[in-house]
């Protein structure tokens, strides 16, 4: 099977590398409505030509499209997931992508285009060497990860209830590693309400609301354990008005971080019980605390799945490992939602987010030889992942 994927790859390589310019040097920065329609056909365009059929869809309040094969299968599929948005403004200079000593550099040439085309030329090579089969996949690449998936949640939390497993395409870390393990991700945001007075004539009257905001930000940060992966991090403050004056109003926005479901319920109540501590100089305290994306947890099904990717890519020769991350991904929605999810199924590279992002250009090729082989195992049952198992 092996020398048939080598085969198969060999004869699409220059095509495959053409597909991922050709949508590497479209802008797709999450709100370019205009790039992201421009990219999405492009994607079609070239999964059309790979014989697979993607279709735009909306989530029931249709802010922005997205794409979907499969749409009608309702169980035992596996869910391949990327987005085609990148954070990347269209007023950047970092614009086209170009090759440098084996790196492929451009805009969301790691984070995450890369995936997009590790999955559908997996796909394609699936289809070839399984040709009387209808692979039970099901795709979905949203538009709107990079700002959180707030349109797409709905359809990911829909459409994907009968996975047998998801794989995100999300880039692998930069020595190759799979990510089998992503920290939930809370928002809380806290003003603190004091009360104005002139500072030089009468401060005993006023409440410094900033004095209490100190009180709060040093308990919030002493509940921080790297260690065990729990992160409050108070990193922005906005409060007062003039240099006279006491000051009523100051704001804290912290970045919450939580290894597993059961972390985030002991750490909210923490986090609760500081807010609602009498004193804090006087002051008044409002906030909102609410979770982003649930934590993507190992699971007994996903470690093994895990464990099968790194053992084939091993085999062929590609030092591969797994690894824990505190980004967030769509495979968080999934985890939360009981399915194994194994992320980081993309190409290899490094500095997402920034000017500096590339992939490995190689990568892009045994990425998609290493899924093959590993979904063929999937496929024939002949490893000891059985469906009924996962
Ligand atoms: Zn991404």
């Amino acid at each position: 099977m092996e020398e048939k994927i080598d085969d198969l790859l060999k004869d699409k390589t220059s095509q495959i590398y053409k597909n991922f310019e050709d949508i590497v040097n479209i802008n797709s920065f999450s709100s370019n409505a205009e790039g992201i329609d421009k990219v999405l056909n492009q994607i079609v365009k070239i999964a059309s030509s790979l014989d697979i059929p993607l279709q735009t869809v909306y989530s029931s309040k249709k802010v922005r499209p997205h794409l979907m094969y499969g749409k009608d299968k309702k169980d035992d599929y596996y869910a391949f997931i990327g987005h085609f948005d990148t954070v990347h403004s269209p007023k950047s200079d970092f614009k086209t992508m170009s090759e440098v000593d084996g790196l492929l550099k451009g805009p969301g040439t790691n984070d995450m285009k890369a995936g997009l085309i590790v999955a559908l030329y997996s796909f394609y090579i699936l289809q070839r060497l399984y040709p009387d089969a209808q692979l039970p996949f099901k795709i979905l690449f949203n538009s709107d990860e990079e700002t959180g998936s707030g349109d797409s949640r709905e359809i990911i939390e829909n459409e994907f209830k009968g996975a047998l497993a998801a794989f995100v395409f999300e880039p692998g870390r930069p020595n190759g590693e799979i990510v089998t393990r992503r920290k939930g991700i809370a928002s809380l945001d806290i003003e603190v309400i004091g009360k104005p007075a002139h500072s030089g004539v009468e401060p005993w009257e006023g409440i410094n609301s900033i004095l209490g905001a100190c009180e709060i930000i040093q308990k919030l940060e002493a509940l921080n354990d790297y260690e065990n992966g729990i992160i409050v991090g108070c990193n922005e403050i906005i409060g007062g008005v003039a240099r006279n004056v006491v000051p009523a109003n100051t704001k804290i926005v912290v970045d919450v971080r939580f290894s597993t479901m059961a972390q985030q319920k002991q750490l909210f109540s923490d986090i609760e019980n500081i807010l609602t501590l009498k004193n804090l100089a006087g002051a008044k305290v409002k906030y909102d605390l609410h979770v982003n994306r649930p934590p993507l947890e190992k699971s007994e099904q996903s470690d093994r799945l895990a464990k099968l990717y790194m053992d084939i890519s091993n085999s062929i020769g590609i030092k591969c490992e797994e690894i824990a991350t505190g980004g967030g991904s769509d495979g968080n929605f999934l985890s939360a939602m009981g399915i194994p999810v194994v992320d980081g199924m993309g190409a290899v590279g490094n500095f997402s987010h920034t000017k500096k992002e590339f992939i490995y250009k190689e990568s892009l090729i045994y990425r998609i030889k290493i899924f093959v082989l590993f979904m063929s195992q999937l496929l024939d049952n002949k490893d000891t992942i059985s469906k009924e198992k996962i």
